[in-house]
């Protein structure tokens, strides 16, 4: 099994005193590719740093909804700087969070649009964050006519995922699906998610499954528990997960253009090297 962690944050201070061990923990566990959340400037260019380090790490480059309030006239330039290393393979994460407001509505919109057109403009595809913010997220993603894009960490329900699909978005499911509180509706909602527009993801160090036994130290959710997700996914779908893993694996080849790693990713250094 060969599978890719679409939206990891790697930078995150939970990972601070041992993220050599979780990475090789990952790939123990058959994730063979990590795509680094980047959630504000400063957080990019660490993702980017890290993707630089290992072959198998890659970054997104953006800023996050509830960062919306601290944007200004650095903020496109310097993505757009950092995005320019080919490490980068996507936009965001951005988006809209109505959810938790930390930035207010006009900021959170002002900046989404820039981000979309940014990424527009320099043929990057998007890694998007919306939540409780459906039908105004889906509007500018049409009006800005975006294609290429995951809505990642998809909660919501059925008219939106419906409204994403009808967009060509990607849908990003993580181990949301694995709570049987508040996910029991995207196990029947996975199965409405065409087979070429289904991606995996962690959301590490969040969202840990609540359904993993024994819990992890600290609840810390990691990349390595991605395989416990996509077997969740491929029994709501009543498919093999070999298949499961490998179409998801493809699509976020064909979404973010990532190559196949060309070598052992255990053989690479070390990062604290
Ligand atoms: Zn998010």
């Amino acid at each position: 099994m060969q599978l890719i962690d679409i939206g990891a944050n790697l930078t995150h201070a939970a990972f601070e005193s041992d993220l050599d061990e979780v990475i090789s923990h990952a790939l123990a566990a058959g994730v063979g590719q990590i795509i680094v959340t980047g959630t504000t400037i400063e957080d990019s260019r660490r993702a980017l740093d890290l993707s630089l380090r290992k072959e198998f790490l890659f970054a997104t480059a953006g800023v996050h909804p509830h960062h919306a309030r601290d944007c200004n006239a650095e903020t496109i330039p310097s993505l757009r700087q950092i995005a320019s290393d080919p490490r980068v393979v996507a936009i965001g994460e951005c988006g809209l969070d109505f959810n938790r407001n930390y930035s207010p509505h006009p900021d959170q919109e002002k900046w989404f649009a820039a981000q979309v057109e940014l990424a527009l403009s320099i043929q990057k595809p998007l890694f998007l964050h919306s939540r409780d913010a459906h039908p105004r997220f889906s509007e500018i993603l049409k009006t800005l006519k975006v294609e290429n894009a995951v809505a990642h960490c998809f909660t919501g329900g059925r008219a939106e995922l419906r409204s994403y699909l009808d967009l060509g978005l990607y849908i990003g499911i993580t181990g949301w699906i694995c709570d049987e509180r508040r996910g029991r509706h995207l196990l029947e909602l996975v199965g409405e998610i065409p087979p070429d527009r289904l991606l995996l993801e962690t959301d590490a160090p969040y969202l840990t499954p609540r359904d993993l036994h024994p819990q992890p130290k600290a609840r810390r959710n990691e990349p390595a528990f991605l395989p416990h997700i996509v077997r969740a996914v491929a029994r709501a779908l009543s498919r093999p997960v070999e298949e499961v893993a490998t179409e998801t694996t493809r699509n976020a080849r064909a979404l973010f253009g990532l190559n196949e790693p060309r070598s052992s990713p255990a053989a690479k250094r070390p990062l604290a090297a």
